[in-house]
């Protein structure tokens, strides 16, 4: 399918979900509405059609869940305004993968821009992992490497530096694909609600602290969407995704409430957990057409029908 097509049936798909979550009398609409709409899912900004207009203007783009370089594919839309906000988050998730990949010992694993300080000298280097934890070094030119070798031999001390990725935007970028992701598989009728308004503005404003916490996990190596059960007070979706780059793959996600609860005390709430090791029960979540059904569309409002036996 060409990228025109794609973002076509993207646009359609959330646009004719749009239609009947609109429809429903739980929404109140005080302004008309458009008869096409496509709604950033960031800003809540409106969009007619998937193209843009004219120069300057804002315009609908693939966003990559999770980010393109971690291997993410292009399965929803957000205006260019809000695509570019998490650039920088993106970015540092994608430093911090490989990074983790080479404390693994991923064969192949590489860092870039490395320094390497030896004696009073100092070398750049991309550091890369071989098999048998062999270390691979590359420098700029012949001349540095030859000097490396000699202090080397010489037994010189060594230390390396390197900027690690920095640990909240690292959690920006993860939370940024939960949320995109849920979007993705329950459409307006969850993300409409506005209790979420919280997430939102933190998405929009990230260099604010909006929510309390960014309800972030790691560590759990299932991929998909499911109901965390335990503990009582993290009750919500837990929304876990891969992140591969090509030595390796991770695994993280994020909590996202359901739409009755109230977010800030819920990230307040689960702040501790996030900090340290935590244990989540998760259930599968029910398949249900939540796109397309108009009985559906609503269905994850109620997290009670998970609940029942425990
Ligand atoms: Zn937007």
């Amino acid at each position: 399918m060409s990228n025109r097509n794609k973002k076509l049936a993207i646009f359609k798909r959330f646009a004719d979900n749009f239609k009947i979550v609109a429809a429903n009398p739980y929404y109140n609409w005080e302004a008309p509405l458009p008869e096409i709409a496509y709604l950033c899912p960031i800003c809540f900004n409106f969009f007619n059609k998937c193209s843009s207009n004219q120069e300057g203007q804002n315009y609908l783009t693939f966003e990559h869940l999770p980010p393109k370089k971690l291997g993410g594919k292009p399965d929803i839309l957000t205006c260019r305004n809000c695509n570019g906000l998490h650039s920088l988050n993106d970015r540092e998730l994608s430093r911090e993968v490989k990074l983790l990949s080479f404390l693994r010992n991923d064969v192949g694993s590489k860092l870039r821009d490395i320094d390497i300080q030896a004696g009073d000298k100092r070398f750049r280097t991309t550091i890369e992992k071989e098999a048998d934890s062999k270390l691979k070094f590359t420098l700029k030119n012949q001349t540095e490497l030859l000097q490396l070798v000699e202090l080397i031999n010489n037994e010189k001390d060594f230390k390396f530096g390197g900027d690690k990725a920095d640990p909240r935007s690292v959690q920006l970028a993860i939370l940024k694909s939960a949320y995109l992701l849920a979007f993705k598989k329950f459409g307006y009728g969850y993300i409409l609600h506005s209790s979420f308004n919280p997430i939102r503005e933190q998405l929009l404003n990230p260099n604010t602290e909006v929510l309390p916490s960014l309800g972030v996990l790691f560590g759990n190596n299932s991929k998909g969407i499911f109901v965390v059960t335990n503990p009582i007070h993290a009750r919500s979706l837990y929304i876990n995704f891969e992140l591969k780059i090509s030595s390796g793959s991770f695994f993280a996600g994020a909590l996202i409430p359901t739409p009755s609860t109230n977010v800030i005390d819920f990230y307040q709430q689960i702040k501790p957990m996030t900090e340290g090791k935590s244990q989540i029960t998760l259930i599968n979540i029910h398949n249900q057409k939540y796109l397309s059904d108009k009985h559906s569309v609503f269905y994850h409002f109620d997290l009670k029908q998970y609940f029942k036996d425990s």
